[in-house]
């Protein structure tokens, strides 16, 4: 390995956040280099063919997360990126007759709750601004480092200052604050409305990417964590990136290797080369090491762990007690027209062909469909989000023909009784779009293409160990000051130079680029340390 180290930041991952960070080191003047095993640059958010003349996002596929300071810093709309409000946020059908769509403005959808429960049309002015006033202290926190369980003065201070934003608070507000922290979707919701379709509506948020039921204690919070994001400037919205997610992480690229960053494609990281407690460099999986001032990881915590095999302490249970599944499967589909819906008819583009299309009618459906998995690996009957991204973008599909990004939750990394995903992927692809085909009948012969993706494919693709999407389950234990794990919060491994930058530090997952942002912020910090 090199005595003189090239780089003062190696890091390892060239995902939306490692692109992020890299880019902020390189602003302050490191020189960096970026280490990603694929062969594109992205990780969770790419966007790829997958049927001769069709492109679509391949994991993540909408925009409301990315945060507005990391669009602003990167100069991703200079770079060419640009994000578009879905008009229509989401659409329901619940049976052959009946829909429930949400979006288009608050009267709008005031009209359509009214159809089910005039009194829960009256209380959702009220819903959205007390729901919006907690996720304006999530917006306050996401870009601050948590208060370091074990740290120093800087830690207490930290602490100070987020309990005296919470002090700012009413107490009624303090209240509602805790609840969206601890209690289940379901409860919360049950206290607001009375319709079962509006509660789907809102409660199908809970479930994403978290195996649980909609009335698990701490469902709440996912919900919560899916609404402190906004589309050009419109809080808690969700838009569509055009040329897909890949659009984003381009841009990044674009504006990282415009401020001199080099980022050198598969190439696996292999082991952090660890010396005297300090990270200084790495060796890669074709045999050659690199040097570095340090060492920064985009990879999953799990990844990091197996990086560093070498390295002994008590951390190591710690991290190895990370909790990671979040149970989604994932499909791209191909389409010769768009679905057909029997409650709302006709396959001509319509307005809810470019919303968030929800097939899962109740909560008490979500709850069914967890109970099921539990037992049988994943339910008949599945949760599914199908998102239509040609009726707002014409670069992905031929003309008169669309992709739709399928995305489904309960479907267990672990099958029970030794089954393999292998052996099942196409049989759980079938009940995805028989689940699908109940709503719309033309569903299942439109489709000319298919590319699946199991919770285990998501792993051996993108690294996401147990398919957890947000590289490690949002719960209480794995969250701000506990993620990855009490005392690491502050985004400082515990080998010395060793960063996380990424999902699996806080904030935690979704396309934001706020892991990498803070991280950046911490590494130079200590920056004048290393000299
Ligand atoms: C199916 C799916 C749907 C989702 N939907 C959405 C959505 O619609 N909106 C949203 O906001 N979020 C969504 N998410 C979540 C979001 O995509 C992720 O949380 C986010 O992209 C993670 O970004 P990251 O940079 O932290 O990590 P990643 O994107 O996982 O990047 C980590 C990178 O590290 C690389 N790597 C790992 N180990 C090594 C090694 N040893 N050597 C070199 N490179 C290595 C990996 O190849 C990868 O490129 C979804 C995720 C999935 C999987």
């Amino acid at each position: 390995m090199d005595t003189v180290p090239v780089f003062d930041a190696l890091i390892i991952g060239a995902g939306h956040n490692g692109l992020v960070c890299a880019c902020y080191l390189a602003k302050a003047g490191m020189r960096v280099c970026a280490l990603e095993r694929r062969a594109s640059v992205g990780g969770a958010a790419v966007t790829e063919e997958f049927h001769p003349g069709f492109r679509n996002s391949t994991a993540s596929y909408t925009v409301s997360l990315l945060h507005p300071k990391v669009i602003r810093d990167l100069r991703l709309a200079e770079h060419g990126l640009r994000i578009v409000e879905r008009p229509l946020a989401n659409f329901l059908p619940l049976s052959e007759r009946d829909f429930l769509r949400v979006g288009g403005g608050l009267e709008a959808t005031q009209r359509e709750i009214a159809r089910y429960s005039p009194e829960d049309a009256q209380r959702l002015p009220e819903y959205y601004a007390r729901l919006d006033a907690v996720a304006d202290v999530l917006r306050d926190i996401v870009l601050e480092t948590p208060p370091n369980v074990g740290g120093g003065a800087r830690d207490l201070f930290h602490a100070w200052r987020t309990a005296r934003r919470l002090k700012t608070l009413s107490m009624k507000a303090r209240r509602e604050v805790l609840d969206l922290f601890t209690l289940s979707a379901g409860d919360w919701l049950d206290r607001w409305f009375a319709s079962d379709p509006i509660k789907a509506a809102f409660g199908f948020d809970s479930v994403v990417g978290n195996f649980a039921s909609p009335y698990a204690p701490g469902s709440a919070y996912v919900l919560l964590h899916h609404v402190f994001g906004e589309v050009n400037g419109k809080k808690g919205a969700w838009g569509h990136a055009i040329g897909g997610m890949g659009a984003i992480t381009q841009a990044m690229r674009r504006e990282a290797e415009s401020l001199g960053v080099e980022i050198r494609l598969g190439c696996g990281v292999e082991r952090i080369v660890v010396k005297d407690g300090r990270a200084c460099g790495v060796a890669l999986q074709d045999g050659t090491e690199l040097a570095s001032r340090c060492v920064v990881s985009n990879a999953n915590p799990q990844l990091l762990l197996g990086l560093l095999r070498e390295v002994t302490g008590e951390w190591r249970e710690a991290f190895r007690n990370y909790q990671c599944e979040s149970a989604t499967f994932r499909m791209n589909v191909a389409l010769s027209e768009l679905p057909d819906f029997s409650c709302l008819p006709g396959s001509q583009a319509q307005l809810h062909h470019r919303s968030g299309i929800i097939m899962a009618p109740s909560l008490a459906f979500m709850d069914r469909a967890y109970a099921s998995a539990r037992e049988r690996g994943w339910s008949a009957e599945p949760i599914v989000e199908m998102l239509i991204p040609s009726t707002v973008d014409d670069s992905l599909a031929p003309p008169g023909r669309h992709v739709a990004s399928l995305f489904c939750q309960h479907f267990r990394y672990a099958l029970p009784a030794g089954r393999q995903w292998d052996a099942e992927r196409e049989t759980a692809a079938d009940a995805v779009i028989d689940q699908v085909t109940r709503f719309a009948p033309n569903f299942k012969s439109s489709v000319i293409g298919r590319r699946i993706l199991s919770p285990l494919d998501m792993e051996r693709e993108f690294g996401l160990v147990g398919g957890d999407i947000f590289h490690g389950k949002l719960t209480l234990n794995q969250l701000f000051s506990a993620r990855p794990v009490l005392g690491h919060a502050d985004y400082r491994m515990p080998v010395g130079s060793l960063y996380l930058c990424g999902s699996g530090a806080h904030p935690g997952g979704g396309v934001t680029g706020v892991p990498g942002h803070n991280a950046a912020r911490e590494i130079l910090r200590d920056r004048r340390r290393w000299r």
